[in-house]
């Protein structure tokens, strides 16, 4: 143990426990159909198949990945796409029964050699464009599904009934099981089925359990964003990562998925046999060193998580701000990320997959809610991340408990922070203008800075609430746009000017008004206006490493490569926060 950190034993969250009957939980649940697979090793980071479930048939059958699938479409994201293209049709929409949800990992996923090594891909045709979207995402869910003996899980159709599809590595079963007593919302739904399918009621054998879900809201919503657990042995809580962006959550719930689950026999720092260990080994050092020596200079996420670049896009006038009028704020000191480092619970290793020297995956323990179902409770709150804490200001919320607030019920009820920042922030501007109001919003008082509004709000997607204002908010700027242009109310040109959407997505937290650079990354985007596919406001605005017209369009179209440099082109699926330190 390094020293200063918290030994395994003596660390409390503090957290509300639960006493569920798990027994009876679990003995509700109805086989609906089983598969039987041989286990085998991963070799030189492939599994070599992957898994196809679908849940209208109860099909479930494995598929070969072929060295030609390996040379053209390496990497998770190809991996998606080659499946998804093979599956779906020009007319396919993110509803139909043909849609598919995909998690893939790329070759070197489950590496702990190199830092950020833990991340999957999700794809799918979204609700919010009715076009492919993809996000990347961390915990254990990726690493175990190869280790239990598969590089992707492809799931298609949709059940009756609410399931949960259980791929257990040990003893080499797949199953759709029906699942009627569990939650939904996943701070209590991941506890559930992590100790239910754990083997032993051990931490050890909890942490060796993943879970994906989503929650009320993702299923009332085009907000939906995929939960990915990653049970944290200190804590002894099943914490999360998100897959945000596009509602991959709402095509979850709408295939009533309520959760995945994989568990593994074992695992550790050489289950995924890379191709080429040394090398990997040799850069993985290098990344381990530089993260060391410069993260504290540079961003010190290592210490406050992503929630650093806060100070600094208020510095240089890029923090949304009342919907993105203003790039800064005179009470944006408050959300600086000191502010959040005091709630932290320090000491304690924060990465979100085994090898990580980053770890900024921070978390609030024992945080005390304040609204909706869960009042009273002391839960943990993973993050906020920059773009939740970015959501927030946008909606001129300056209070970093009502952030921690609005990402507790985010993530419990499955909705990407990003897509109801934006949204909401829109919908306030609009409050502000007189084009909606009190009776407009079915009774809420959408002004900027409300922030007990925007949560009202949010609970009331999550209980589908029938209110017409609600129900059409809760599918996002593009659709109240076009509500707002239908009922005559507003100028359509300002109502279409101010609602920050591109291809029905939200934009995420940047002011992109003085970044040309960003704003054509935004426009080129293939899912729509979201930073992972173009990231060059802080070479533009920060490092000012692109002053001409010229250089701003060079490194449009390199950007993928000027991004991800490296590392990234040569290992798909890494951690994105990683190579912030390379780009700084
Ligand atoms: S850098 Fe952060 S998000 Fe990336 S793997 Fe490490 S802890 Fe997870």
């Amino acid at each position: 143990m390094v020293e200063g950190q918290i030994a395994i034993e003596e660390y409390r969250t503090g957290n509300t426990e639960h006493h569920w009957d798990l027994k009876k939980i679990k003995s509700a649940h109805k086989l609906l159909a089983t598969y039987s697979y041989k286990k085998g090793e991963v070799n030189k980071g492939y599994a070599n198949r992957t898994l196809y479930v679908n849940l209208s048939t109860g099909v479930i059958q494995e598929k070969p990945v072929t060295d030609e699938m390996k040379k053209k479409f390496t990497g998770g994201r190809g991996f998606g796409l080659k499946l998804l293209w093979d599956s779906i049709k020009p007319t396919t929409r993110w509803n139909s029964e043909e849609n598919e949800l995909l998690i893939t990992t790329g070759p070197l996923c489950g590496t702990t050699q190199y830092a950020g090594s833990g991340k999957s891909l999700c794809l799918s045709v979204s609700p919010s464009t009715n076009i492919i979207c993809d996000c990347n995402v961390g915990g254990f869910f990726g690493p175990y599904l190869k280790f239990a003996g598969f590089d992707a899980l492809e799931l298609q159709g949709k059940a009756k009934e609410d399931i949960v599809v259980v791929i257990d590595g040990e003893k080499g079963t797949v199953s759709i099981e029906t699942a009627p007593l569990e939650e939904i919302n996943t701070h209590l739904l991941s506890e559930q089925l992590t100790q239910i399918y754990a083997t032993e009621n051990t931490y050890k054998s909890r942490q060796k359990v993943s879970v994906v879900s989503s929650g009320l809201a993702a299923q009332h919503s085009y907000w939906g964003c995929l939960n990915f657990s990653f049970y944290d042995i200190r804590r002894k809580v099943p914490r999360i990562k998100q897959a945000g962006r596009g509602g991959l959550g709402t095509v979850l719930r709408d295939k009533k998925i309520k959760a995945l689950v994989v568990k593994v026999e074992r695992f550790d720092g050489v289950s995924n046999h890379p191709a080429d260990p040394v090398s990997l080994a040799k850069v993985g050092t290098k990344l381990h060193r530089e993260i060391r020596n410069l993260d504290r200079y540079q961003c010190n996420m290592r210490a406050v998580g992503t929630g650093h670049l806060v100070e600094i896009m208020d510095a240089y006038d890029l923090l949304p701000t009342e919907n993105y009028r203003f790039g800064s704020f005179p009470k944006a000191s408050k959300i600086y990320s000191p502010k959040f480092y005091e709630l932290f619970t320090k000491i304690i290793p924060d990465g979100c997959w085994h090898g990580c020297t980053m770890a900024c995956a921070k978390t609030v323990d024992g945080y005390t809610v304040m609204t909706g179902p869960y009042k009273g409770e002391k839960v943990t709150v993973d993050g906020p991340e920059y773009e939740t804490i970015g959501a927030c200001s946008n909606m001129s919320i300056w209070d970093p408990l009502w952030i921690l607030e609005f990402n507790f019920y985010c993530d419990t009820y499955g909705i990407d922070t990003i897509s109801a920042g934006t949204a909401i922030a829109f919908y306030m501007e609009m409050y502000e203008y007189g084009i909606l109001n009190k009776e407009r919003c079915n009774g809420l008082e959408l002004c900027f800075g409300n922030a007990d509004a925007a949560l009202e709000l949010l609970h009331r997607i999550a209980q589908d609430d029938t209110g017409e204002f609600i129900k059409v908010a809760a599918k996002g700027a593009r659709r109240v746009k076009d509500w707002l242009i239908q009922n005559g109310w507003g100028e359509k040109q300002l109502v279409e000017d101010t609602g920050m959407e591109s291809k029905g997505l939200e934009f995420s937290e940047y002011v992109t008004k003085e970044s040309l650079a960003m704003q054509g990354g935004y426009g080129l985007t293939l899912k729509g206006p979201q930073h992972d596919e173009a990231w060059l406001i802080f070479m533009d605005m920060v490092n000012n490493a692109i002053p001409t017209f010229q250089m701003k369009a060079e490194a449009l179209l390199n950007q993928r490569t000027m991004q991800r440099r490296q590392s990234l082109r040569r290992f798909p699926n890494m951690c994105k926060t990683t190579s912030y330190i390379r780009m700084q």
